[in-house]
């Protein structure tokens, strides 16, 4: 089975010795790997640039939609090549160790929190076609797997092809997104929300996605995304 399926780092792809079977990181990349630490932003979850702080930069001068999000990395060195190669290379065992290490780092926030359903940000669908696969979605699905929570895959569209965020202002960014996202609408009624991505940036296309749940009925979003960036 091993010889079939052989577990590689995420980062770098090498194959990994026997004992790192249950897949991650090799040790040539781990030392440059960071996961979020515990000085992080009370609301998006951001490594904090002064440790104490309660909230980063961004989150003192705008405030979120949802109520609180995590992430597990910091996006830097190795994993960035991590996730373009989770975008771009359809790699589920990337996404099964993700949610693996979802519930080692926040097994008890997400069993305290207690979503009724888990919701990965869409890709466009054109899009989502060429590439045969959301990996918002493929990491979802695997932490859906680990705490038993439904995933809701098909709960939003989207239903424009946006450019990509990076480069824009806030204001920009806000613009890019307007009337990007729709509830499909499926007869299921949900109270709490995990929205699942790959990257946190500024928080524009989260909020943006909660605002549309939050109009819809539900009541407390949260999320949890495999990435960040830092403060700093
Ligand atoms: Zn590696
Ligand atoms: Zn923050």
């Amino acid at each position: 089975m091993r010889l079939l399926f052989p577990k590689n780092c995420v980062c770098c792809q090498r194959v990994l010795p026997f004992q790192k079977r249950r897949g991650g990181i090799c040790d040539a990349c781990s030392p440059k790997v960071f996961f979020t630490g515990s000085y992080t932003c009370n609301r998006c979850g951001k490594p904090l640039r002064v440790p104490f702080e309660s909230l980063c930069k961004d989150c003192k001068k705008r405030s979120h939609a949802f109520i609180r999000g995590r992430a597990l990395f910091v996006y830097s060195g190795p994993m960035k090549m991590a996730m373009y190669r989770f975008k771009y290379s359809n790699c589920r065992y990337m996404g099964d160790y993700f949610g693996k290490v979802a519930v080692e780092k926040y097994g008890k926030w997400l069993g305290e929190m207690a979503p009724d359903g888990i919701v990965p940000v869409p890709m466009y669908e054109g899009k989502r076609r060429l590439r045969g696969y959301n990996q918002a979605e493929v990491f979802g699905r695997a932490l859906s797997k680990e705490i038993g929570v439904p995933l809701y895959g098909d709960f939003l569209i989207r239903k424009k092809n946006t450019l990509p965020q990076k480069g824009l202002n806030h204001r920009k960014r806000q613009e890019n997104l307007k009337n990007a996202f729709k509830i499909k609408g499926i007869d299921v009624k949900l109270n709490c929300v995990l929205i699942v991505d790959d990257i946190y940036t500024t928080g524009t296309t989260i909020d943006e996605v909660t605002r549309i749940l939050l109009d819809y009925g539900v009541q407390r979003v949260y999320f949890l995304t495999i990435c960040i960036g830092s403060d700093y």
